[in-house]
């Protein structure tokens, strides 16, 4: 096989970064954008022994669950690998890659990931769902200042001021700041050169209470006080925030400054230029008992500033927390760990349930949140801990022989580190409930438990992240007699 080479070929399967698979002339074929149950006309890109990658051509025959993708962009932008795909069909996908990951790689048995397993918790609109948008800003050709998201692995800004992901209010206020910044001649940040000034744009929206956050990101280094030791940090300053402030549900406006030459959107220094330093979100309990997850009236209130993390997907996150606190099955007296805990989010839904949460983070300013969470809502057996949970927790293993009734931990994709494994293995608890973001890691670590003495009681996919991947996962385990 060759590149170039046109060939034809029937999808029979889906990939975990959401390519289609096909075999023609035995070689396997991974064909981006391609659904399964499609035959598609495909051009090889790269070839090797076995296997090769090739780009889809022409569809020709379509699949019964390709649809049309609501995103012009969907094929060029890196953001939804699964556009094209109906949502029913995503879930199947979703669930297929959360059992084939515990057969393959955690050591599961096809019966034992079936007993398991329960079905997927969708979203009953996969769109819009998003509370978090990071526009990158770049210059076009023209010289005008442009927003829009990075093509699929590249810097290239597809100009796009309506991600059908996120709340449809953003358009407004996207083109609000892009009016600003060309009337004002403000320059977009050039990754090549490092000169320019506006760097990104982050719009944040309560869904429940409906405030907004609009924060720019800046090529200024930190300590600089903004011309004149007043607070402009921008030229013309009170325009933008004229254009913005009006918008309904309006609530902070700021500036965050990153001279640094990195990937990583945010700097450490936030400047409020208008109104509150951070907006309040809450989110709500769900019974989880009938399927149908309708809220109850209990709900945790939070405090988020641009720099917070906050689950991207609320509603999705009050499901796959509200069942994390059923599978914890807390009477009222137990020790809970939560690992890995953020800004507290779940272990401020378990402390009404428990008599001592304790909660582990690695970064500092996500601790202060929890902290200030936990006052918030007059939380009062909710303590914290900073730090890289691998080192904290064996610590205060050894010193202080901590112990748990419950552990519950939501590790970033890698998984949990393996001192957290061994730790958690030496601390007996009864029950684990372990919230993953990569059914992977997932998988392994599930593998490292059970051989440790826990057995997998259950386990629930939770989609928050319809047209993409990605999907989350929540288990539960009970200590062996
Ligand atoms: N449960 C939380 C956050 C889960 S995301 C919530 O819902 O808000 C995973 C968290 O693990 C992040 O907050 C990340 O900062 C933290 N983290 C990453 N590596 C860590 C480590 N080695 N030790 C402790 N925390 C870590």
């Amino acid at each position: 096989m060759e590149k170039n080479e046109i060939l034809t070929v029937t999808i029979e399967d889906m990939g975990s970064a959401g390519e289609g698979i096909g075999r023609a002339d035995g070689y396997t074929l991974f064909v981006k954008d391609a659904v399964i149950g499609d035959t598609v006309e495909t051009r090889i890109v790269k070839a090797k022994k076995k296997y090769a990658y090739a780009r889809l051509e022409r569809v020709l025959e379509p699949s019964p669950f390709r649809v049309e993708p609501r995103c012009p962009y969907a094929r060029q932008c890196g953001g939804c690998q699964l556009q094209a795909m109906s949502y029913e069909r995503q879930l199947i996908y979703k669930q297929n890659k959360i059992r084939g990951d515990l057969i393959h790689l955690g050591g599961f048995r096809e019966e034992e990931a079936d007993a398991v397993l329960e079905p997927i918790v969708g979203m009953e609109e996969p769109f819009r769902y998003r509370n978090k948008a990071q526009y990158p800003v770049g210059t076009a050709r023209n010289g005008e200042p442009v927003t829009g998201f990075y093509a699929g692995r590249t810097h290239t800004i597809i100009p796009n001021t309506d991600c059908c992901l996120g709340r449809e209010e953003n358009k407004e206020i996207l083109e609000k700041i892009l009016a600003y910044l060309k009337e004002n001649r403000v320059p977009a940040f050039n990754e090549e050169t490092g000169k320019g000034l506006i760097r990104h744009i982050l719009i944040r929206t309560g869904f429940d209470s409906g405030q907004i956050m609009v924060c720019l990101i800046l090529n200024v280094g930190p300590g600089s006080k903004g011309g004149q030791g007043k607070k402009a940090f921008l030229p013309a300053q009170e325009k933008l925030i004229g254009a913005l402030r009006s918008i309904p549900g309006m609530t902070s406006i700021s500036v965050n400054l990153n001279a640094e030459r990195t990937n990583v959107i945010m700097g450490r220094e936030t400047h409020t230029l208008w109104g509150e330093e951070k907006i309040t979100d809450s989110l709500y309990l769900r019974d989880v008992g009938k399927g149908s997850f309708e809220r109850t009236g209990e709900k945790v209130s939070f405090r988020i500033s641009p720099v917070s993390f906050y689950q991207v997907n609320p509603q999705q996150t009050e499901k796959l927390y509200s069942l994390a606190l059923a599978y914890a099955g807390l009477t009222g007296k137990e020790t809970v760990w939560d690992i890995y805990c953020g800004i507290g989010t779940i272990s401020l839904f378990l402390a009404a349930y428990a008599g001592k949460v304790y909660g582990v983070e690695a970064v500092e300013r996500a601790v202060e949140d929890a902290r200030e969470n936990a006052r918030l809502n007059g939380i009062e057996n909710a303590e914290f801990f900073a730090g890289k949970a691998e080192e904290v927790l064996p610590e205060l293993y050894e010193k202080e022989g901590i112990w748990a009734d419950v552990i519950v931990v939501d590790p970033p994709r890698k998984g949990c580190d393996s001192a957290v494994l061994d730790t958690m293995l030496k601390m007996r608890p009864e029950r684990i409930v372990y919230v993953s973001c990569d059914p992977a890691t997932l998988a392994r670590d599930l593998k490292v438990l059970r051989e440790g003495g826990y057995e997998v009681k259950r386990g629930r996919g939770v989609d928050q992240f319809g047209g993409t991947v990605h999907v989350e996962t929540v288990c539960f385990l009970a200590r062996k007699a």
